[in-house]
This record gives structure tokens, sequence and C-alpha cells, in this order.
């Protein structure tokens, strides 16, 4: 049997970190089994669709280059891959439910329904639709309807017994008849709602593992009464655990947690970003961290997928994404950072490649590439105190000199390039017969007045010219007297 995964997003907002994870799952799993992945839009719920929503999933897998084999543009043999498209499909699939016994037309109502509800909760009753409907005879629900009468169609549930799946991951999930409530199916629009729509469409569609959010887990034995009402298979499911915020609230946009475009906003990497999703609930045993495309599809394996809910660690994808920079060769990066250096009005003097040599093993976001190079045009002010270097021995004296001889070596230099400062500053220490840090640290610190800078003193320099350098060298100097 060919393996064909789903993902079947709502087009209701932004790409969330599940929503992606399911996807990536879905399609991991289709490639190592070479299977299929399709791609299927949930826009049945028109009051939570919003405007280009939809573009931005498509937009997202393309990034994220998860290519499905079916969906909308891909067409295969089971489309349309919009849900809305399907409404003729769910209305028959519906009656014929009807006809089994196992769904009723109900005219119900939202003021009786909540008129109802109401009651349960002063009582402190979880409400239950209480099958009023049911009794109507279907002539008689069919004229109703003939004679306009808004309408929608719940499914029959036992009221007894018990109900399970064995989900994968979850293992055995059993519900009690007397807790399920005869949920809609076809709305009042005629569109059906996802409890339906999931299930026929996986069947129509053959999807043979169904991956998605443990959020589904409770309700999936009542898609499974479906299933059985039809006559079909049910798909294996494959419900993925929970991703938590922290050790007790999940992640939610509700609550700020950052959607996959905030995150690249913020300077996360696509490949970064993807690498570590994929690690949020699953692994293959190793301690490895870093994966390729390939590798990935090579190493998933349904038995690596945890259980357990797993924690977004925004400081672990800041790593990750950080060694994705220091890994990328300089061209990419320098595409990347570009527009990061270019947000920077007083970077605009200097080579922006040789800012991006500069940065490159030094941030772990692009975003953080404006902050770090800002300390470039201005000297932060400081004291002599701060030449002074114990174990390259220099007191104030000593710094002092260093600064005297480097300037006059910096004089000296025609052609001004990282290498030619490089070998003048080290035949310098050698001339004067003192260690490198003794010339390089004063030297450093007098182009920015810094601890710590990312480059050292032949960098800086070289960035900042010539003239600009002779002229913080000297400036530095007159501190001392
Ligand atoms: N449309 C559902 C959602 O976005 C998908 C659930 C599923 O994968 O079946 O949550």
């Amino acid at each position: 049997m060919k393996v064909r995964t789903r993902f079947a997003p709502s087009p209701t907002g932004n790409m969330h970190i599940g929503n992606l994870r399911t996807a990536l799952y879905g399609y991991l799993f289709a490639r190592k089994e070479k299977g299929d992945f399709v791609v299927r839009i949930e826009d049945t719920d028109q009051v939570r669709l919003q405007e280009n929503a939809t573009e931005i999933i498509f937009k997202t897998l393309e990034q994220t280059k998860l290519d499905f084999d079916e969906g909308p543009g891909k067409e295969g043999d089971c489309g349309p891959y919009f849900q809305s498209e399907r409404r003729e499909i769910y209305k028959k699939y519906a009656l014929e439910l009807i006809d089994k016994g196992a769904a009723y037309y109900c005219f119900c109502t939202d003021e009786m329904l909540e008129q109802g509800r109401k009651e349960a909760e002063s009582k402190g009753e979880v409400y239950k639709y209480p099958k009023t409907c049911l009794k109507i005879d279907r002539k008689e629900a069919e004229e109703r309807i003939a004679k306009g009468e808004k309408y929608v169609i719940r499914q029959n549930t036992p009221t007894s017994g018990e109900v399970y799946f064995d989900d994968v991951i979850f293992g055995r999930i059993t519900v009690d008849c007397s807790d399920l409530d005869d949920m809609v199916l076809l709305k009042s629009d005629g569109l059906p709602t996802y409890n339906f729509a999931n299930v026929v469409d996986d069947h129509l569609m053959g999807i043979t593992h169904v991956m998605r959010g443990c959020e589904y887990l409770s309700s999936t034995p009542k898609y499974n009464l479906l299933y059985a009402a039809f006559g079909w298979e049910p798909p294996m499911y494959v419900h993925l655990p929970l991703i938590m915020r922290d050790a007790t609230h999940k992640l939610s946009k509700r609550h700020g947690d950052k959607s996959f475009h905030d995150l690249l906003d913020d300077g996360f990497l696509t490949d970064a970003v993807v690498n570590y999703i994929a690690l949020l609930g699953w692994n293959d045993g190793s301690n490895k961290e870093i994966y390729t495309r390939e590798e990935l599809i090579e190493a998933f394996d349904l038995s690596g997928i945890s259980k357990s809910p797993s924690i977004f660690d925004i400081n672990k994808l800041r790593w990750m994404n950080g060694e994705y920079i220091k890994n990328m060769d300089f061209d990419t990066f320098f595409a990347l950072a570009l527009p990061w250096i270019e947000k920077e009005e007083c970077l605009k003097e200097y080579d922006a490649k040789k800012l991006a040599k500069l940065i490159q093993s030094r941030v772990e976001i692009l975003s953080e590439i404006p902050q770090k190079l800002a300390f470039l045009p201005f000297v932060e002010p400081h004291t002599t105190e701060m030449y002074c270097h114990k174990k390259f021995k220099l007191d104030e004296a000593g710094a002092k000199e260093s600064l005297e001889q480097v300037l006059a070596k910096y004089k000296t230099i025609e052609n001004w390039c990282e290498q030619e400062i490089h070998d003048a500053l080290i035949a310098l220490a050698q001339e004067v017969g003192k260690k490198n840090g003794a010339i390089m640290w004063p030297a450093r610190v007098a182009l920015c007045g810094l601890e710590s800078t990312p480059g050292g003193a032949v960098e800086l320099a070289d960035i900042i010219g010539k003239d600009e350098t002779i002229a913080r060298l000297e400036n530095a100097i007159k501190m001392f007297s």
C-alpha cells in the first residue's frame, strides 16, 4: 500500500509552529516511504477565514521546500483540494449517513440550543444535544426543508457503550459513548464541519496516515464511528505531541508566541527553523541536532515521535541558527546580511562585505547585525585604565608607548588593507620586542573604547580606513598627557 499523508491547514491566519511541524512530519514520512504528500485547504469555517491566509500557507510550503504531490494547483485524482469546492460531495455523503440511520436532520434554532446550554450550565452539567430532532420522521423533515426551513445534519452517536481507536503514538484512546455529543456534520450554510469533512476527505483522498495535533485525539473515536457507518477502513492515526512554551503553557498565538514568519522577520533562517521544528517531538535516538533535508528524510521514523510534550526553546533555536550562519558560504551569508546592514544608517560609509565578514561567525540571528556593528562609527568614552592589561604586561606608560609605536607604523602603510595592517603590526611587535597582544590590545581599544568587539585591531582598522584610524589613535594618545 502506498503511503499517503496530508497537510490540511485551515486558512485562519499565520503559519504557526505546530502547523508547520505537522506539515513537515507529513512530508518527511511521505518522502521516506516513497509515498505521496497531499495538501488540502480546510476552508469551510467561513467565520474564521482570513484574507491572505491561503497565500501564507503556500508561501510557507514553498519557502520550506515542502513540495507536495497533490493539492491546489497540482491537481491529482482526488480534487478539488479546497473543501469549499467540495460541497456536493459532503452533501451526498451526509445523506448516505441519514439513509443508514447514522445521522439526522436537525431544525433546532440557535436560541433553542442556547437555552439548552444555559440550563445545563445552571445545573453544572456539560451540555449535550438531547437528540430532539432525531424523532422527526424523514418525510416530514424533507417537507420542512422543501418549504425553506433551515437545518443542519447531525451525527447520531450511540448513547451507551464505548468507542476507541488505536493511535500510533498515544496507543488506545477510548471514550464513553455517553460523553459523546451529536455533533453537527453539515451546517446550515451547506458546508461541512471539520468533524465531517476530515473523514470524508481523508477517505476519498486515500490518506493512509493522518498526522495532526493531539488536540484531535478525543474527537477521533467519533470520527471512527463515521468510518464504521460508511463501512470504510479508517486510516492510521498519528497524533503529534503538544508544543509548549514552558513546562505549563502551550505555545499559543494569543500569548504572543511567534509564527514562522515572525521568526523569519526576527532574523531566523528558514532551514534552521525547519531543522529545529523537526526535533520538536521527534528524534532518531542519536544526539545529532543538525540535519540536512536528505538526512531528515532518511532518519525520520514514526517510532521516533514522542508522546510527551516538547518545549519550544528559543535559545536552542538561536544556537542552531548561529550554527547555520557560521556554516553557510560567505556569498549566501552576505546576501542575507546585506539588508540588515543597510538598516543601520551609520554603517553606510563602510564596505558592507567587510562588515559581513566581520560578523558571520559572531551572530546567532540576522537581526543582531545592526546592533552588533553600530559601535563602529564612534569611540565609546573610556579612560586610560582600559589600555592596561595584566597578561600583556601593559601599564599606562607601556600602553601609551605601544599606541605611539602603532601610530608611527600605521603612517608607513601605503596599501591600507587587512593583510598589510596585520603584517605591519606583527612586525612591529617583533621590532620592539613586545608580545603581539601588547600591540594589538591598545590598538583596538583606541578604535572603539570597548572591552570587546567583533573583530580585532586589524579588521577594525581596515574597515574604518586609514585616516579615521590615525585620527582615533591620535585622540587616544592625547588622553595620556
Ligand atoms: N484544519 C485543521 C487545522 O488546521 C487540520 C486538522 C487535521 O490535520 O486534520 O487544525
